[in-house]
């Protein structure tokens, strides 16, 4: 029996079987976290569906005033949960440019309040002496959450008040590498909520499976990989479910000959490094003009040699990687880079010692078909890819199947714009990149996903739309 419990239906809920929750920093077991059963998912949609009513039935006031206290119960534990993000995640606490597990928290509160500042007006199309027509916006109903382990706490949130505010009743299960923090927060803020209208179950190999195929769960919010993301889309058509989903991508950057450099590096370093580079949004293709090319190039390796990497015990820049995943794959993109011919600047091998720890790695002089470019490494490792005529930069950012964020740099801003307008990806930065903010909607196209969260653009995807037309006369 784990020490956390599943949330169900309002109660703590055990399973016979459990797994294991792995620390990154030393490979040791944390504790062990329920594995859900079929059954367990039932009981969680079910309680889902009985609540739904009353829960969608309140106004959008009410619903508003329960999201605000959530956000109230988890400033009021950051901490806590802060300290337990970073055993299970490996993130320092406080961390490069205070990127650490304090900033996942912050940015819980951030994106609660605002969402919770905003609304689901009616819109009138028509109202003549033929007839009223209005446009209403009704909650989608269950929705299944399934979130990854870069930013376990960040991300349900993003998928869950939405989903509550918009006047849904949520399952969530979080990744099985990192579930803790997650069932932490939803008993902590339990009380706040009816019975079902927020359970974790917490399980791998199935739960997810299960979740994408239920009858009964009416949309699905996904954020991992594109494979898994087609999966879901495959088994969700069953009973035709809603679908949001954030695949992630390789974000390629343009750097233009009239950058600064010295005043670009610092921030082009942090976006790349972000998390360890474990974020969807992150700079992960460098491609940077002959004429300064070397000046980047050094300029960004002599920030990674001033940088640490190590356990959170020892206040870090940066920590380990998240899972063994996902370092077997950064280190072995890094020795496909090593047998393409390319230079590394810094890093390239894994730290000797006990965890998942790869130093922050520059790469210079890499081959455009090498691995390390072609394909997202979602680790601390970035490609610095020399271009000589900015069409070719063009094409080359373009030329990959996912879209999710691109940027361009340059001094002259309608320059980079109008090079940014032609990037194939949600979300394009000029002399900037991996910001995103509450208030503006942000997704993938090509094949790093389906819809936009954030913002109202992000809370009508928890709706369905309702017209409705009066006849008069
Ligand atoms: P995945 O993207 O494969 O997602 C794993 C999660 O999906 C688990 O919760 C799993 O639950 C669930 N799942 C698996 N199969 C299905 C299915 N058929 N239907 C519904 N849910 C399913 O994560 P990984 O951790 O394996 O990461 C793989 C790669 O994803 C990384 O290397 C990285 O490149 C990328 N990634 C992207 C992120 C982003 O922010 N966009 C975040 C993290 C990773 P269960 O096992 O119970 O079914």
């Amino acid at each position: 029996m784990s020490e956390f419990n599943m949330l169900i239906n309002g109660e703590a809920v055990g399973a016979d079987a459990s797994f294991d929750v792995i620390n990154p920093a030393n490979e040791q077991v944390i504790t062990q976290c329920p594995m859900a059963t079929e059954a367990h998912l039932n009981q969680a949609v079910a309680a889902a569906r009985a609540a739904l009513p009353a829960w969608s039935a309140k106004s959008m006031d009410e619903r508003r005033a329960v999201v605000l206290q959530i956000a109230d119960r988890i400033e009021a534990n950051m901490g806590e949960l802060a300290q337990l993000l970073s055993s299970e995640q490996g993130k320092p606490i406080e961390g490069f440019a205070g990127l650490g597990a304090m900033f996942e928290l912050g940015g819980c509160l951030a994106w609660i309040r605002y969402t919770a500042t905003l609304d689901l007006p009616v819109e009138v199309i028509q109202d003549n002496d033929d007839a009223r027509i209005e446009v209403h916006r009704k909650p989608v109903g269950v929705v299944g959450s399934i979130t990854p382990w870069n930013y376990p706490l960040l991300i349900t949130m993003w998928h869950v008040i939405p989903g509550l505010l918009a006047g849904c009743t949520v399952v969530a299960k979080p990744s099985e590498y990192t579930p803790l923090t997650v069932l932490k927060a939803a008993h902590l803020i339990n009380d706040l909520l009816p019975p079902g209208v927020l359970s974790v179950v917490t399980g791998k190999g199935d739960i997810g499976a299960g979740m994408s195929a239920h009858e009964d769960i009416d949309k699905i919010v996904f954020t991992g990989s594109t494979s898994t993301g087609k999966r879901i889309m495959e088994s969700a058509s069953g009973n035709l479910k809603r679908l949001t989903l954030e695949l992630g991508g390789n974000d390629a950057a343009i750097v233009l000959p009239d950058t600064n450099v010295a005043e670009a590096a610092g921030k082009i370093f942090a976006t790349a490094m972000i998390n360890n580079g474990q974020t969807c949004a992150a700079l992960k293709r460098l491609y940077v003009h002959e004429d300064i090319y070397d000046e980047m190039c050094d300029a960004l390796a002599g920030i990674a040699a001033s940088v640490t990497t190590g356990p959170a015990s020892e206040s870090p820049d940066f920590g380990p990687i998240q899972n063994k995943m996902q370092f077997d794959k950064v280190c072995d993109l890094a020795e496909a880079a090593k047998a393409d011919g390319a230079t590394f600047m810094t890093g390239g091998a894994p730290l000797e010692r006990d965890g998942y720890f790869f130093p922050v790695t520059i790469v210079r002089d890499i081959p455009e078909e090498s691995r390390l470019v072609q394909e997202e490494p979602f680790g601390p490792i970035l490609p610095v890819v020399k271009f000589t005529d900015v069409e070719d930069a063009l094409a080359r950012a373009n030329a990959v199947s996912v879209g999710l964020g691109g940027s361009v740099w340059s001094s002259n801003i309608e320059q980079a714009q109008a090079l940014a307008a032609r990037l194939e990806c949600g979300t394009a930065w000029v002399n900037n990149h991996a910001m995103i903010q509450p208030d503006a909607p942000f997704g993938g196209v090509k094949q790093s996903g389906l819809g936009v969260e954030f913002g109202r653009y992000g809370l009508v995807e928890y709706t369905n739309i309702q017209t409705m037309q009066i006849a008069k006369g």
